[in-house]
């Protein structure tokens, strides 16, 4: 908030920059990474970084927001047109922005906790959060900004407001924490855990152990168990240890855990010679290793066990993710109410400003826990102006008396109770609501009342998987070359302009759909990119027309018909796609129908060869490379002919997503991205870098126990000779879950356990066999996941991924995350 201002010289004193200074006078508070997330503007820095797109590239854009200051590292880049703004010359713009982080780090000496390890970093960072906070104003991270670059923004916000920090490091390959630990500088380190999978980017596990452990060099106190260090043979890090375990010697020992009810788990443990107990409000055994983590370190800390186990009683669980639902009245609400700081606060707002289905956007807003200064509601009104929100609706004693005059529609209330009572008065329709509120405030019964019931079976589509996918295409194919993703038939079975939006915001170039209608349900929702339809059908020619999309032309009738309808409406250079059949036999022009097609295209005022393109049949098969290189050539030889023909040239594309894996010589201009963008990609088989997208998740209606030589289900298939316990859960075949699953092909999982189904699937559900195995009813199971994977199911259908992906069906509510 009071945040340190930076002066021109201090700058380029730390970045030992050559600087270019038009204005002596500016100042920088605020830090700029991502040209599509800009706050604060005139007091902003950007540091033009060179990942996967070169930053500098969008200099021109920041400027033109109001960004005055700007780190580049490219001697060659023209200044000249941006009179009035600084520039800082640096040798690398990341390292740039790591060293200003941890300059302002060193001004500061209260203590701060660095957390690394393979899970939980996230969970414990925000469960210290809640332990600690009685007595702490803390600093921390936000959501799970932990690497190269989310490091250095979180440390950035430190200052004097704060007593006490709390940031997490990850890293994906060996080198990365030294950076990392340079500016955290933790005091106190702690380790969560090391995962036993051998990860990309390390040689052994002991080299991952060595890696992490650097963080902590310079600790007083290092929180950790022995069991993830066996491997580990150098000397530990930290001057004071504290050590965790469970049935195993160590400072604090767990010695029995014992469930209390459904909800609660007593912990029993010896400690400093005595016995002590805590009580925690959670059954799995990942949050049971991350409280007691918690525990050791309130310990460590000093706390006494009475008040550890006190606060421990009360942690809240927490969603991390932004989650995007469908709302009553046509209305999308995204719910983020776990916490509520300024940084949380931008975060969400930039999803907020993504979504482009709805006209207006709503936030609903309660005060700002912990601080009570005018200069938290100012920075929320710079937030609200840069985010485009149209309504303010603010909730608390504190935020009403600031907001009044903010330059948008504002709505007050006193208490959530308030506005629950007038809820109907605020007219939800037609908007993209964000839930933003503190705990206390109990937005939760807003959301109740905002969000449609589900049918307790969900589709969940993790948005941040499919931009890292989307990244990994991108950075395999470079940035010469465009992409077109593939979002036909309701995106795979993911959704429309939930995926469509995220899509646009990280730039691809171009979307496809099968039929006209679901390209104009991307234009209703908002969707300005350009988009080809690959089936259009005569009848939906003027539709096509109306919502500017683009139509392929497979054969000269096509074109003739779209002629005529171009003609009529008196239209010229509308862009077309020619597609070419080289092999598949689907749709296409044949290489002999070439010069009938020239002859009509040559001089056509009315269209424009937008591009041409073609498909392979077996990108992924190495049993058929050679037909696929053939189909290549002949793609090239075609094309070429077209273009001489025509004099003008165009996109070529041709290469799907195993064929942009597996062909780079297939990629020409523009790739079509489908299967890989949800995580699929025969191409990779075992050891893919892409990440899992959906999980399909149902629950249990009821328990049961069978008797010896019952069966279950239709037709007595399900035999039950030794009795046992059954689960009926809430999916079926009408939901997409094929009956070619039942007797025990399909497996789902249920607490962490893989149990197969019994007996035939239903319509609406089916049974599983959860023998042995300790659930309730009411708990979720898990249908696929990254666990259970969509190809395995396809595997035992005898099909491909996508038909079991594009076969759920739209009774499934869909479910978006997003960090
Ligand atoms: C569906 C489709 C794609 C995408 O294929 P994936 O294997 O899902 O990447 C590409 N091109 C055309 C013509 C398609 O119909």
């Amino acid at each position: 908030m009071n945040h340190l201002l930076y002066s021109v010289e201090e700058l380029t004193e730390i970045f030992n920059a050559r600087a270019f200074v038009r204005d002596r006078g500016s100042v920088i508070r605020t830090l700029l990474t991502d040209s599509r997330k800009l706050n604060d503007p005139a007091k902003g820095l950007f540091f033009a970084l060179k990942s996967r797109r070169d930053g500098h590239s969008f200099i021109s854009e920041v400027y033109k927001q109001g960004v005055r200051n700007f780190v580049i590292s490219d001697p060659d880049f023209s200044i000249l047109q941006f009179k009035d703004a600084n520039f800082f010359l640096v040798q690398d713009t990341l390292m740039a922005l790591q060293s200003l982080s941890a300059s302002h780090r060193s001004r500061y000496d209260y203590p701060v906790i660095g957390i690394t390890g393979s899970n939980g970093k996230t969970i414990v960072k925000e469960w210290l959060y809640q332990l600690l906070s009685p007595e702490n104003n803390i600093i921390r991270s936000p959501k799970s900004f932990n690497s190269q670059i989310g490091v250095p923004v979180s440390v950035w916000e430190m200052n004097e407001e704060y007593d006490f920090a709390i940031f997490e490091a990850g890293i994906s390959k060996s080198g990365e924490m030294e950076n990392l630990a340079k500016i955290i500088r933790p005091t106190i380190g702690i380790l969560t855990n090391i995962g036993e999978a051998h990860q990309i980017g390390f040689e052994s596990n002991e080299e991952k152990i060595s890696e992490k452990l650097k963080l902590f060099e310079l600790a007083d106190l290092f929180i950790y168990s022995g069991k993830y260090l066996h491997e580990f043979q150098g000397t530990l890090p930290g001057e004071n240890k504290f050590t965790w375990s469970f049935y195993e010697k160590a400072d604090l020992e767990i010695i029995k855990v014992e469930s209390l009810d459904n909800k609660f788990q007593v912990l029993l443990a010896q400690y400093l010679g005595r016995e002590i107990q805590a009580i925690i409000p959670f059954k799995d055994q990942a949050s049971l290793e991350n409280a007691v983590i918690c525990w050791a370190t309130m310990l460590a800390l000093g706390y006494e066990p009475g008040e550890a186990s006190i606060r421990l009683e009360k942690l809240i669980p927490i969603g991390m993710r932004l989650e995007l639902k469908n709302g009553i009245n046509n209305c999308s609400v995204i719910d983020d109410s776990y916490s509520l700081d300024l940084s949380s606060l931008a975060i969400a707002l930039d999803f907020l400003k993504q979504q482009n289905q709805h006209p207006r956007r709503t936030l609903i807003l309660s005060d700002i826990p912990g601080v009570d200064s005018e200069l938290v509601y100012e920075k929320v009104r710079h937030l609200l102006v840069n985010k485009s929100v149209d309504r303010l609706i603010a909730v608390g004693e504190k935020i009403i008396k600031y907001v009044t005059d903010f330059p948008c529609e504002v709505e007050l209330f006193k208490s959530t109770e308030d506005l629950l009572s007038q809820f109907s008065s605020l007219k939800f329709q037609n908007e993209t609501v964000l839930l933003k509120g503190a705990r206390t405030f109990g937005f939760e019964d807003i959301s109740q009342l905002l969000t449609q019931k589900v049918h307790e079976t969900v589709l969940e589509i993790n948005l941040n998987a499919l931009e890292h996918n989307l990244n990994y295409y991108k950075s395999e194919i470079g940035t010469g070359t465009k992409i077109m993703a593939m979002v036909k038939a309701f995106s795979y079975g993911s959704g429309s302009f939930e995926i469509a939006n995220l899509l646009e915001f990280n730039k691809v170039d171009y979307l496809a759909v099968a039929y006209a209608d679901e390209g104009v349900a991307l234009r209703k929702a908002g969707s300005s990119l350009p988009i080809m339809v690959m089936s259009p059908d005569a009848r939906a020619f003027d539709t096509i027309i109306k919502h500017e999309l683009e139509p392929e032309i497979y054969s000269v009738r096509v074109l003739n018909e779209f002629e005529e309808v171009l003609k009529l409406k008196n239209l010229s250079n509308y862009p077309v796609h020619i597609k070419l059949d080289t092999g598949m036999h689907r749709l296409g022009f044949m290489e002999e129908e070439l010069d009938q097609l020239l002859s009509l295209l040559n001089g056509n005022k009315l269209m424009h060869v937008q591009s041409v393109f073609s498909h392979l049949v077996a990108s992924e098969d190495p049993e058929h490379d050679d037909f696929t290189s053939q189909q290549i050539s002949l793609f090239i030889k075609l094309s070429d002919k077209i273009r001489e023909g025509l004099g003008y040239s165009f996109i070529r594309h041709l290469a799907n997503s195993s064929g942009i894996s597996r062909w780079p010589d297939a990629r020409f201009e523009m790739v079509r991205l489908g299967i890989g963008l949800y995580g699929i990609d025969s191409a990779f088989g075992n050891k893919s870098p892409l990440q899992t997208v959906t999980s399909l998740k149902t629950s249990i209606s009821q328990i049961k126990k069978i008797p010896a030589g019952d069966t279950v289900g239709y037709s007595r298939e399900g035999k039950m000779p030794d009795g046992g316990t059954i689960a009926t859960v809430k999916i079926g075949y009408a939901d997409g879950y094929n009956r070619g699953l039942g007797n025990g092909k399909g497996k789902m999982l249920v607490r962490g356990n893989i149990v197969p189904t019994i007996g035939k699937i239903c319509m609406d559900m089916c049974m599983i066999d959860i023998t042995g195995i300790n659930a309730e009813e009411g708990d979720e199971v898990v249908v696929f996941n990254d666990v259970i994977r969509v190809e395995d199911i396809a595997k035992q259908l005898n099909t491909i991924p996508y038909e079991v992906l594009t076969g759920i069906s739209q009774r499934v509510k869909r479910i978006y995350y997003y960090e």
